[in-house]
C-alpha cells in the first residue's frame, strides 16, 4: 500500500496526457509566403568571385556634414526661418514662434504647418520637446504631431507620469501601433524621432495594393519596426485609404497650448535598392 501514492500520480499523468492529445496535423497547402526574389539556380559557383560584385558602386553620403545633416539631406528647419514651410489651412507665411536658439514653437491654435515640398518615401529626422512647465494631462499635456504625407500622425506627447491610451500615447502610431518601448527623456528635454518612411503604393483605380510602412527610433530606441499603416490615422472613426501620390510633412497645432518646440529636421528622400546582378 505505501506505493499507493506513486501508482495514483502515474495514474493522473497518463489520464491528463490523454486529456491533452491533439490530432496529428495535416500537412499545410502552400500559401504566399511574402517572398519576392527567386531561388538561385543553375550550377553552384566553387570559387568567391563568382558571387562578388564591384558595381554598382553605393553613392557618398557625408554624415555630418551640414550642422549635423547628412550632405544628401534637404534641410528643413535649421532655426534659420520657416522658407520650407507654410501654413496647412491657406499656404500662407508661417506665424509659429521662431525662437532665437534655433527651434520653432506651436503658436497657440494658428493651425498645422506643413513643407512647401512633397515627398514619398523618406528618412525623416526631427527634434522635439515638450515645455518644462508642465500643464494639463493625458492628451492634453504638450500634444503635437508629425504627418506623413499629410495623412498619417507620428504622435508628439508629453507621457512622462501622464498616462494615456497606448495607442495614442507618444512614439505612437496613432489609433493603430503601440510603441515597443516609452523611449522619452525627461520633460523640457529634446527628444529625436528618427522615421523611415514608405508609403503606400494605389492602382490606377485608386485601390490600395501595397500598404505603406513606418520604422521609428526614438532617441535611438527602436519602438516602430516596420509597421504596415492600415490607412489615416483619425481621432474618430476607422483608418480610410484615399488614394494619393506625394504629399507634405505636417506639424499639428493641437490647439490647447501645448507649446511643442521642434528644431533641426531634415530629410532624406529613399531610392529603391539597386538590383544584384546574379550569376
Ligand atoms: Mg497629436
Amino acid at each position: 500500500m505505501k506505493h499507493l501514492p506513486t501508482l495514483l500520480a502515474i495514474l493522473l499523468i497518463v489520464s491528463c496526457k490523454e486529456k491533452v492529445q491533439v490530432e496529428p496535423m495535416e500537412p499545410q497547402p502552400a500559401t504566399e509566403t511574402g517572398i519576392v526574389h527567386e531561388e538561385y539556380a543553375g550550377e553552384e559557383p566553387t570559387e568567391p568571385e563568382a558571387t562578388e560584385f564591384y558595381e554598382p558602386v553605393p553613392p557618398t553620403v557625408e554624415p555630418y556634414s551640414q550642422n549635423g545633416a547628412p550632405s544628401d539631406a534637404i534641410i528643413l528647419f535649421d532655426g534659420s526661418g520657416f522658407d520650407e514651410w507654410i501654413m496647412t489651412t491657406d499656404s500662407t507665411d508661417v506665424v509659429w514662434h521662431l525662437n532665437k536658439d534655433g527651434s520653432m514653437t506651436v503658436k497657440d491654435q494658428t493651425g498645422f504647418i506643413q513643407t512647401k515640398r512633397s515627398f514619398g518615401d523618406i528618412q525623416l529626422h526631427i527634434e522635439w520637446r515638450s515645455p518644462a512647465e508642465v500643464q494639463q494631462e493625458g492628451q492634453h499635456r504638450a500634444n503635437s504631431g508629425i504627418f506623413l504625407d499629410g495623412l498619417y500622425e507620428i504622435q508628439v506627447l508629453d507621457n512622462n507620469d501622464n498616462p494615456t491610451y497606448v495607442n495614442g500615447q507618444v512614439s505612437s502610431i496613432y489609433k493603430q501601433h503601440i510603441p515597443l518601448a516609452m523611449a522619452s527623456v525627461p520633460t523640457g528635454e529634446w527628444n529625436s524621432y528618427d522615421v523611415v518612411y514608405h508609403a503606400p503604393v494605389f492602382n490606377g483605380e485608386g485601390k490600395k495594393i501595397k500598404s505603406g510602412t513606418i520604422t521609428l527610433l526614438h532617441n535611438g530606441v527602436l519602438v516602430q519596426d516596420h509597421v504596415e499603416l492600415k490607412g489615416t490615422t483619425p481621432y474618430i472613426g476607422y483608418p480610410k485609404n484615399p488614394p494619393h501620390g506625394k504629399g507634405p510633412i505636417m506639424l499639428q497645432d493641437h490647439g490647447d497650448n501645448s507649446r511643442v518646440s521642434y528644431r533641426n529636421i531634415w530629410v532624406r528622400e529613399l531610392k529603391p535598392a539597386p538590383a544584384l546582378p546574379l550569376p
